[in-house]
């Protein structure tokens, strides 16, 4: 019997496997693909608290520092945000979860790679392709949109087609500023979502487009559009890889009995910015560590997961039912471009206003981690 099974082997999984395993504790992982991001299939933009929670410096992860966003909005509308150094990076996710998967394998969690979890049998197994059991005291739900302990467990699980983000992103080889991240708002490239270039360095980017799922619209066509006119045709591509989004409010119940929920399949992304890389891996990390100090005796209830997480899950509904307001074009357009006026303007006349906003909010989360860390009761 394993203390803790975590299904999804990606960051949230990763991250919670991790964490519990400090505590020296029996961990499976169970990811149905041999490498968990290959190719890749996310901007790979993250905060610099992010980054430190990750550790990216200590595990010499690939960074690129980002100093000035410019936004198109339509019809004709452009914004450039300056940053301060250090502050949104654009990492190297192929190489974070491939040293993420050696430290597993380090701590000793069994890693069952290119192996599917099929079924759940309440309340400890786990039936893996080929036949093969395993149970565990606690389970993780790492699974991505899938949600696949959830679903089985008669969770409804299912989205809208409003609530998916579609998206489709290539890796290109191409000239661009690399302290520059483009992302273009709206129309003609993304109606009712964004698209994107993260460059990872001068002659290589991540670009894509996400856009509200429903829509009569070829996203494909779309975002040839898009690395034609922003690479000014010159460009080849590497990699693409179309994903989906759950830009929808939180699971009401990230504990269920013994049962976690983390990152995407608790609909931990930002509806409105499809931003989930933060959250995968403060949720993770929050699960792992309540899951292995409740095996340990350390505390009582699962239920302090939830109670931690709370704020965030409010806040996520909150953007949910803000952005729901936005049913067409005209009222997308409008309101981003006011959000993007207003943030603008106020950092004219306090530089980095926005920036130390968003970092007071995120240093709080590493902050409810170290207090995790430390409770015993
Ligand atoms: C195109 C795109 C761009 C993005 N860009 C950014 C960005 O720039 N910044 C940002 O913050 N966020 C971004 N995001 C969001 C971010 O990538 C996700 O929120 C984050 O990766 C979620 O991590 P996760 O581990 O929770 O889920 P996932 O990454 O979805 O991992 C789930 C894992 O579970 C595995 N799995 C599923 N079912 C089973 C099963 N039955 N058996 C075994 N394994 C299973 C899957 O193979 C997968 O590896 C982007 C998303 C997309 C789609």
């Amino acid at each position: 019997m394993y203390d803790i099974i975590i299904v999804g082997g990606n960051l949230s999984g990763l991250t919670a496997g991790l964490y519990a395993a400090e505590k020296e504790l029996k961990i499976a992982i169970i990811e149905r693909h041999k490498k968990p991001f290959s190719p890749a299939h996310c901007g790979e933009a993250i905060s610099h608290i992010t980054a430190k929670i990750l550790r990216i410096n200590e595990r010499n992860c690939p960074k690129n520092d980002i100093r000035q966003i410019k936004i198109n909005m339509p019809p004709s509308k452009v914004f450039n945000l300056n940053l301060s150094s250090d502050h949104i990076y654009i990492i190297n996710r192929n190489y974070l979860e491939n040293n993420l998967i050696k430290e597993a394998k380090e701590k000793k969690i069994d890693l069952f790679l290119g192996r599917r979890m099929i079924k759940f049998n309440q309340p400890n197994e786990i039936i893996m392709d080929k036949n093969e059991k395993i149970q565990g005291k606690i389970i993780i739900d790492a699974s991505g949109i899938t949600c696949i302990i959830g679903k089985q467990i008669g969770i409804n699980t299912k989205l809208k087609p409003k609530d998916i983000g579609i998206c489709i992103q290539s890796r290109v080889v191409s000239k661009y500023n690399p302290k520059k991240m483009h992302m273009w708002w709206g129309e003609p490239y993304a109606p009712l979502g964004y698209a994107w270039l993260f460059p990872i360095n001068e002659n290589l980017s991540n670009i894509g487009i996400g856009i509200i799922g429903g829509q009569k619209l070829d996203i494909t066509k779309l975002h040839q559009k898009y690395i034609k006119k922003i690479t000014k045709n010159k460009y080849k591509i590497i990699s693409t890889f179309r994903a989906c989004e759950p830009m929808y409010k939180p699971l009401e119940q990230i504990v269920k009995d013994n049962i976690l929920f983390v990152g995407d399949s608790a609909r931990l992304v930002d509806p409105a910015s499809g931003a989930g890389i933060h959250n995968a891996i403060f949720s993770g990390i929050l699960a792992g560590l309540t899951a292995a100090k409740y095996i340990k005796g350390e505390i009582k209830s699962l239920q302090i997961y939830q109670n931690l997480m709370q704020n965030k899950i409010n806040k996520i509904k909150k953007t949910y039912k803000n952005k729901s307001k936005l049913t067409n074009s005209s009222k997308y357009n409008k309101t981003f471009n006011r959000f993007f006026q207003t943030i603008v303007t106020i950092n004219k006349i306090y530089p980095n206003f926005y920036q130390n906003r968003v970092t007071k909010l995120l240093e709080k989360d590493v902050k409810k981690i170290e207090f995790l860390k430390n409770i015993n009761i």
